[in-house]
C-alpha cells in the first residue's frame, strides 16, 4: 500500500490520464489480474494505430487515442506520405484502447466481417496550435482540425485532420518525413 503514490511522471500531458485511472488501479492487483493496468503515455501523447481492414471493401482504420479512447476513421485509400495527396476519412464511432492492439478476423454477419492486421502502429504527438497557443487533442477534433506527429513504422512526421463537408480529410505534412519532392 503506497500512499500518495509519488508518481515522478514527467509528463504532464500524462497527469490527468493518471488520475482518472487512479480508482481502476486501487481496485486491482496487477501482479495477480491480466487486465491492463492502463499506464500508458510514456511517450507524452498517445498511440496510434492503422489497421488494414479487409472486409466488404478494404479501408485503412486510423485510430488514434484521445481522452482514454480510440478517435477513429476509416480510410478507403489509407494514409500517404505524400503531401500532395488529399484522403478522405470517414469518422466512425469510437473504440476501446485495447483495439490498438487487436488482429483477427470478424465473423460473417457481425459487424465488420473480415480480417484486421495492423498495418502500422506507435506513439503520436499532438501538434495541434489555435492562435499559437497548444490545444489539446479533444479540443482541436470537436474544433476541426488536428495536427499530429506519428512515429510508427510506415508513417512517420506530421499529419493533419480537417473536417469538411465530406467527411474530414487526411493529409501529410510538409516536412522532412515527406518523401515528396517538389
Ligand atoms: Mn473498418
Amino acid at each position: 500500500m503506497n500512499e500518495g503514490s509519488q508518481d515522478s511522471n514527467p509528463l504532464e500531458d500524462n497527469k490527468a490520464k493518471s488520475d482518472a485511472l487512479q480508482i481502476y488501479r486501487e481496485k486491482r492487483d496487477f501482479s495477480i489480474t491480466s487486465e491492463p493496468s492502463g499506464e500508458r503515455g510514456v511517450f507524452g501523447g498517445g498511440i496510434f494505430v492503422v489497421q488494414e481492414h479487409n472486409s466488404r471493401r478494404l479501408h485503412y482504420d486510423l485510430r488514434l487515442e484521445v481522452d482514454g479512447v480510440l478517435k477513429s476513421w476509416a480510410v478507403p485509400k489509407g494514409p500517404s506520405t505524400d503531401p500532395r495527396d488529399k484522403r478522405l476519412a470517414i469518422q466512425t464511432e469510437d473504440h476501446p484502447v485495447e483495439y490498438a492492439s487487436f488482429e483477427g478476423t470478424i465473423p460473417q454477419g457481425q459487424y465488420g466481417a473480415g480480417t484486421v492486421t495492423i498495418w502500422d502502429t506507435g506513439p503520436y504527438r499532438n501538434m495541434t496550435q489555435k492562435d499559437g497557443q497548444e490545444i489539446s487533442m479533444g479540443e482541436a477534433l470537436h474544433n476541426g482540425h488536428a495536427a499530429f506527429w506519428l512515429e510508427g513504422k510506415k508513417l512517420r512526421g506530421g499529419y493533419a485532420l480537417t473536417r469538411t463537408k465530406r467527411g474530414w480529410i487526411l493529409v501529410k505534412m510538409r516536412d522532412e518525413m515527406a518523401n515528396s519532392i517538389d
